[in-house]
């Protein structure tokens, strides 16, 4: 007996039940389950449950036929069947049920299924139908959902019905939402699955969250609207919370476990380059950031941060003199571009700043000669090379270090995260790593993504910058626009014209630049006008050479793909026009726009189109014509874009949110990155007493990777 007894608690409380196979489920079997296995990745029990609605049908209302209108949506009405006919029609037959309330009639319609229907339906027994009207000589419902109105006034999903995810497949095959609903609904009263609460006392009682059973209970069969929302908070706060936590433990654990060298000096170098050969006073941002890698690099964790700063903010220089103070304490640095031209630019930069300091800056790169590199490669084993500039050639084996201090990403979207691992294995202990990036990661995302690194920020222009003015014309205006092109080359200003490159239809852009060059160099002939032309077919050398024609000031016209969009810097160039300006995403647009504007006088930005644009094309432009402040722009970009597009598959996992959503639900990211910074700094290890709900809840997710999968 006892045993027994024991037997049926230890069932009942067995953390196990749901991880029972979905085939087990009452109104599943096997053809089923096989669908929800396929189709939404839904195994046991487990996944079902967390499986939230899109969104809710409200069906507190319940409409009079009187009352439909021919814009009605999806209404809900209860009345009874009086009559039943099927019509036989060209293309098939049909069943039409004849369908009475008080107030009038309706038909409500099948095309297939007739004889289950034929079979099951009860005339003149009320029914609650719901689904979408249509009016044609009277109204009409093709199939209905139906539920008799004793079932209905009983059933647990009385008001709120949640719309689950599906597919058509699923639908096609008559697992309807009405099914998955049943499902849910068998589930919570078969299993009577009572959920372990997975967060503080004191951060539910702070933020009056309701318990993490009545939540799950009310997002799946909401009372009222009132209960939904506050299921749907308690649920994104915990997901958004735990991600949080991770992400800061992660931080935590680096800054404890991952050693870096400390640069504890601040020599000569940094100090007789501060005092005595910066090219300009540095803004207040430049000063902040500087500090911020200084107190980074003193410490003996290694560093791992992300500089973000605008085109044109002077992250440059940021990065020099970190690299500095690398050289002070006796280690070498490296800055590495994603681009031969950019890389090229850094160094002839990085080697006019330094010139009367003693440091040997070199550059490598793919077309570095054999002898160049046979002595780059020694002096860097022996260490009397100090900076090493260059691409992605860095990254070969045969470049080894003598002792890598500091490594320096600059526009970090284009490098993967196992390149810039490659990078730490060079060493002993890993070089500080900064990453600059000029692509603004909106503040909610960077927290979700990067809230592992330290972030900085340059959010101020060096001063005297005039704001770009940025147009957008259509190109039957194209006359108008080479005419103010004539105007600003007679004034001595530069120009580039830029045309799209996109991978998958190379040889018709290409075919758009030879076509767009001609008609250029028809409007603006020799001697008069020099055009330079660069694009990715040509060879390294023919684009370096037509790079720097423009960058000495000989050409007026530089004509480019995209190749130009990373970092360069032609102070004189004060208009940017971009071509088929609606195929360009917005960051695209504002990198490229950000090559002008970086001179003493007005720049212009002229984005050309033709008439046909999408709404999304439109906003692009519109935001564009708006604004300069590349934040603002990458917040716009985000909501058109979602998160995963623009971080890529990369960082999916980070994303991969079962119900907050990062751009939607940043108020509640915010509060709940608050909370776990607050718990972690009271308590790092999380051993008090009142985290061990937290230290529990988080040892799990470790285990599961997914943190819905505690319950008991
Ligand atoms: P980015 O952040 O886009 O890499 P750069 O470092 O290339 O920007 O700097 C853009 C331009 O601004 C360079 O010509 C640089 O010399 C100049 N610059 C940077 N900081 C300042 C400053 N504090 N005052 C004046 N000019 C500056
Ligand atoms: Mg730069």
């Amino acid at each position: 007996m006892t045993q027994i007894i024991n037997n049926s608690i230890f069932a009942l409380m067995k953390p196990n039940i749901l991880q029972t196979p979905i085939d087990y489920l009452k109104g599943v079997g096997p053809s089923r389950a096989q669908l929800l296995r396929t189709e939404l990745g839904i195994h046991t029990f487990q996944d079902l449950i967390n499986l939230f609605p899109n969104r809710y049908i409200d069906k507190t209302r319940y409409y009079k036929i009187y009352e439909l209108r021919p814009t009605s949506a999806e209404v809900q009405i209860v009345g009874k069947i009086v009559h039943l006919k099927t019509v036989e029609q060209k293309r098939g037959k049909r069943l039409v049920a004849t369908f009475v309330d008080d107030t009038g009639q309706m038909e409500l319609v099948w095309f297939r299924g007739h004889k289950w229907i034929r079979e099951n339906l009860k005339l003149n027994t009320p029914y609650v139908i719901f689904g979408k009207t249509k009016y044609y000589n009277g109204y009409s419902m093709p199939h209905p959902e139906m539920e008799l109105l004793s079932t209905h006034q009983q059933s647990l999903r009385i008001t709120m019905q949640p719309v689950y995810p599906s597919t058509e497949k699923l639908s096609n095959k008559g697992v309807t939402n009405r099914v998955i609903s049943k499902m849910m609904e068998a589930l919570f009263t078969e299993t009577q699955v009572k959920f372990m609460e997975t967060l503080p006392v004191g951060i539910l009682s702070d933020l009056h969250l309701i318990s993490k059973s009545e939540a799950m209970f009310n997002v799946h069969f909401p009372k009222n609207q009132e209960l939904l929302a506050k299921a749907q908070y308690r649920l994104k706060f915990e997901e958004l919370f735990y991600i949080q936590l991770q992400l800061l433990i992660k931080k935590l654990v680096r800054k404890q476990k991952i050693k870096g060298f400390p640069f504890t000096e601040v020599g000569s170098y940094f100090n007789n380059f501060y005092s005595h050969h910066l090219p300009f006073e540095l803004t207040n941002a430049q000063k902040r950031v500087i500090k911020e890698i200084r107190n980074d690099l003193g410490t003996s964790a290694q560093m791992n941060r992300l500089l973000q700063g605008d085109v044109g903010s002077g992250k440059t220089i940021v990065g020099l003199m970190a690299m500095l103070l690398a050289i002070d304490n006796g280690f070498q640095a490296c800055i590495m571009a994603p681009t031969a031209i950019l890389a090229t630019q850094h160094f002839q930069g990085i080697q006019e700043l330094v010139q009367d300091l003693d440091i040997n800056v070199k550059l490598l790169m793919g077309s570095t000669t054999t002898k160049e590199r046979r002595q780059i490669h020694e002096e860097l084993e022996q260490g009397s090379l100090h900076i090493l500039v260059g691409t992605h050639a860095l990254l070969e084996d045969k470049v080894q270090f003598h002792n890598l201090g500091l490594a320096i990403i600059d526009e970090q979207h284009r490098f993967g995260v196992a390149q810039r691992a490659k990078l730490w294995h060079k060493n002993t202990y890993p070089p500080h790593i900064l990453v600059m990036t000029a692509t603004p990661i909106p503040r909610t995302l960077a927290m979700s993504v990067y809230g592992d690194l330290d972030i900085s920020v340059i959010d101020e222009l060096p001063p005297g910058r005039k704001s770009i003015k940025t147009v957008h014309r259509y190109d039957s205006n194209r006359l108008k626009v080479f005419k103010f092109i004539a105007d600003e080359i007679k004034k001595g200003r530069q120009i580039y014209i830029v045309y799209p490159l996109i991978q998958e239809s190379e040889a018709m852009d290409y075919k758009d630049l030879m076509d767009g060059y001609e008609s250029i160099a028809r409007y603006f002939p020799p001697p008069d006008y020099q055009i330079s032309i660069v694009h990715g077919q040509m060879k390294p050398a023919d684009k370096d050479y037509e790079m720097e024609r423009f960058v000495k000031g000989q050409t007026q016209i530089m004509v480019a793909t995209t190749v130009i969009e990373v970092g360069v810097n032609v102070p004189n160039a004060s208009v940017m026009i971009i071509e088929s300006a609606e195929r360009f995403g917005l960051s695209q647009l504002h990198q490229l726009r950000g090559r002008v504007g970086r001179g003493a006088e007005q720049s212009y930005c002229i984005l050309m189109t033709g008439h046909k644009l999408s709404e999304d094309s439109k906003t692009r432009l519109q935001t564009m014509v708006a604004t300069n402040d590349g934040f603002e722009i990458a917040e716009v970009d985000l909501k058109l874009r979602g998160p995963g597009d623009i971080m890529g598959t990369q960082q999916s996992g980070v994303l991969n949110l079962k119900i907050a959503d990062v751009v939607k639900d940043n108020e509640i990211l915010k509060t709940a990155r608050y909370y776990a910074l607050q718990i972690l700094k009271e308590d790092p290890a999380l051993e008090k007493e009142q985290h061990a709900i937290v230290r529990y809840t988080y040892t799990q997710l470790g285990k599961h990777k997914n943190i819905w999968n505690y319950i008991s």
